[in-house]
């Protein structure tokens, strides 16, 4: 990884995702211009609100770049609104999304009483170990096109899926201490670097 992973700081919960990457061993670098964008390996887009980021990714001109250098192969992985940002589209709502991922998502899907919750979720890609989720005003995926697969389902719906270099959580494990989703997301950034680099 010579390069680091960039988190999208616009906005949301930059600094957890930077501190999680570092606890890692990453180099981890906020990217808030195109310019800091080139010099990223791979992209996470963090948890926030994902109206407001969609107003900003086109107001600091990163959409474009962004959808070119994932459908180019750079890992991108969103938390929480950075899957509702990946997404297809969203139930319900005319909500523009940068269409990464084959997913048609629910915002605020839970309900009010399960606005935000912590849950023991089974993520079998992470090993027999339960991971502890911390969901606030989590989306839910609710429809997935064949080529994606899903990784994790709370209550019977997605919550984490993955479709080649796109990952995307409905929850955060950037604000737990459980570093395994970001250890999933560098080695999918390994194996994208072992790729290129035999190409
Ligand atoms: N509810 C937010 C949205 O729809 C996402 C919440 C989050 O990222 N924690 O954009």
């Amino acid at each position: 990884m010579p390069n680091g992973v960039g988190v999208l700081a616009l906005q949301g919960d930059v600094d957890e995702h930077l501190a999680g990457l570092q606890r890692c061993g990453a180099i981890a670098i906020p990217v808030k211009t195109p310019a800091d964008l080139e010099r990223v390996d791979a992209l996470i887009l963090p948890g926030g609100e994902s109206t407001t980021v969609m107003k900003l990714l086109e107001r600091f001109g990163l959409g474009r770049p962004i959808v070119e250098r994932t459908r180019a192969g750079m890992p991108l992985w969103g938390t929480c609104m950075g899957m509702i940002v990946a997404a297809h589209d969203v139930v319900g709502i005319e909500q523009p999304t940068l269409d990464l991922v084959d997913i048609t998502v629910r915002r605020n899907a839970f309900g009010r009483q399960n606005d935000s919750a912590q849950v023991e979720l089974a993520i079998p890609a992470l090993g027999s170990r339960p991971f502890p989720a911390i969901f606030i005003r989590a989306p839910w995926i609710e429809r997935h096109g064949p080529a994606v697969e899903l990784l994790a389902q709370r209550e019977g719906r997605g919550v984490m899926a993955r479709e080649g270099n796109v990952l995307a959580t409905s929850f955060h494990p950037e604000l737990g201490t459980d570093a395994r989703v970001h250890q999933y997301f560098l080695e999918m950034v390994r194996q994208q670097g072992k790729a290129s680099t035999a190409a």
